[in-house]
């Protein structure tokens, strides 16, 4: 693996049956399992490769609020308190601080829609600020340009994504659930049209309630079960440099780059919005749907190669529940970095602050960022298979929101409260294609 991750040691028994099944332990996984698990719910988490090695490990590590949808706002003022909350109530370290983000700006039209978004945000209680060109000489040192403005967004903050998902799984043993390690669900059992079982390659755990939080892999997963979830995959590259942190801030932002501290002598170093489209079957499958996306993204996705047919998480295949299926032959996706995009990005880097251009390469590595057709997750039971929710397709935002999804997930199942409106993640809203026909899947 290309990317740096503390993993999780060792590999729970298969217990004979559960409350609850996760199926898939990155941050949204192993969130909705630490909620259940607190609430005295016994839950099993299986994984096929690590806890957190494909996306929760390979993100950035912002956990904003700032710039957010209308309906993602909640939940990640939501989350950004349950960062909080979960290194207090479990004594594992995530890296969240709430270091401030901060944007840079010499585009007027860029400054002004942020600003409307900043106006929007005071109405639900988010604090930013908003600054011209002389508070941006006093904040922008490190780069060592000129802006006409800015936003600081200071109760927003970063997380470590090589630490989170593993400090969450360690709590979610600590409260009594189960974690297993290249342990792939296979499949469903069910017994009068809902849940009764996952089917692992390891053997059945009997369960009424399986949560599929299965990142980049949820629809093909989905498929098994006629379940129709259009979803598609954007290979997403960053860079890493080696510089004591403190050297830039912990998070900035340029329409050039976007420059993250990670950990203790790391900052990654990235290019907000590019990204590699690897054609596969399912996103023919699912063009129609993409459309509206795509097309207006097209100025920065580029077409890529057909690492997204071989790896499989794209794969129309079916499969049977007694044979190894693509999840066991790809325990890992960790597709390769664009060199292109790693070049430009270092150029980029190294132009807007000085201290990278002489700062030692830590590598480079890539993530197949999910996403559905209106870039909000799924997150909710599906109609046609009782006792089957899915917490899936974040679009590029689930780290920051993981631990308000999985808290969501978790009342979902359990019948609580909602934390808050689950209206807009219902599965529902995918189960017709955009063009309003019944949908095929
Ligand atoms: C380059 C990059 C930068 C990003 N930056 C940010 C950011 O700054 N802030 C932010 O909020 N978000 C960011 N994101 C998005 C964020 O990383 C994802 O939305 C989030 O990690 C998704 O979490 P997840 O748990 O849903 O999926 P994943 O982390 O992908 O986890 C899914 C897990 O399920 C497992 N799995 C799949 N199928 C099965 C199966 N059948 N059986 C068992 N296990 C299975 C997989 O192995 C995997 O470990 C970024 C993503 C990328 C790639």
């Amino acid at each position: 693996m290309r990317v740096p991750l503390t993993s999780l040691l060792g590999t729970d028994p298969l217990p004979a049956s559960a409350d609850v099944v996760v199926i898939g332990a990155g941050i949204v996984g192993t969130f909705t399992a630490w909620f259940l698990a607190k609430r005295g719910v016994k839950v099993a988490v299986v994984e096929k490769g690590l806890v957190g090695c494909e996306q929760s490990s390979r993100n950035w590590g912002w956990v904003r609020q700032q710039n957010r949808d209308a309906r993602e706002l909640p939940i990640a003022t939501e989350s950004l308190r349950l960062w909080e909350q979960f290194e207090a109530e479990s004594g594992e370290t995530t890296g969240f601080r709430r270091s401030g983000l901060l944007y840079f700006s010499n585009d007027e039209a860029e400054i002004a829609r942020w600003a409307r978004w900043c106006d929007f945000a005071r109405t639900a209680g988010v604090k930013t600020e908003v600054f011209g060109s002389s508070e941006a000489k006093k904040r922008g040192g490190a780069t060592g340009r000129q802006w006409k403005g800015g936003v600081f967004a200071p109760t927003d903050g970063t997380a470590d994504p090589g630490l989170a998902a593993t400090a969450v799984a360690r709590a979610v043993r600590k409260l009594g659930g189960t974690v297993h390690q290249n342990c792939a669900a296979r499949g469903i059992e069910t017994m009068g049209g809902r849940v009764s079982g996952v089917v692992t390659e390891r053997g059945t755990i009997r369960t009424p309630v399986a949560v599929l939080s299965g990142g980049a892999w949820a629809s093909t997963f989905c498929r098994q079960l006629g379940i129709r979830f259009p979803q598609a995959t954007i290979r997403a590259s960053v860079a890493a440099v080696s510089l004591p942190s403190g050297t830039l801030p912990d998070a900035l932002h340029t329409k050039d780059v976007t420059i993250t501290r990670r950990g203790e002598n790391l900052y990654t170093l990235a290019i907000s919005g590019l990204g590699r489209f690897d054609p596969t079957w399912q996103k023919a499958r699912f063009a129609r749907d993409f459309l509206p996306m795509f097309s207006s993204r097209w100025r920065s996705l580029s077409l890529g190669t057909l690492e997204g047919m071989r790896s499989g998480h794209e794969s129309m295949a079916r499969w049977a529940l007694d044979q190894p299926t693509p999840m066991e032959r790809m325990r890992v996706l960790d597709p390769t970095p664009d060199e292109q995009t790693i070049a430009e990005t270092r150029r980029r880097a190294a132009a807007l602050c000085p201290a990278i251009a002489t700062a030692q390469s830590a590598g480079s590595w890539a993530g197949y960022i999910d996403m559905t057709p209106d870039g909000v997750p799924v997150i909710g039971e599906s109609a046609k298979l009782p006792g089957f929710l899915m917490a899936a397709g974040l679009s590029g935002h689930g780290f920051g929101i993981g631990p308000g999804v999985g808290h969501l997930a978790a009342d979902l199942v359990t019948g609580a409260t909602p934390i808050v409106d689950p209206l807009p993640y219902t599965h529902g809203r995918f189960e017709q294609s955009v063009w309003g026909k019944v949908a095929d899947f």
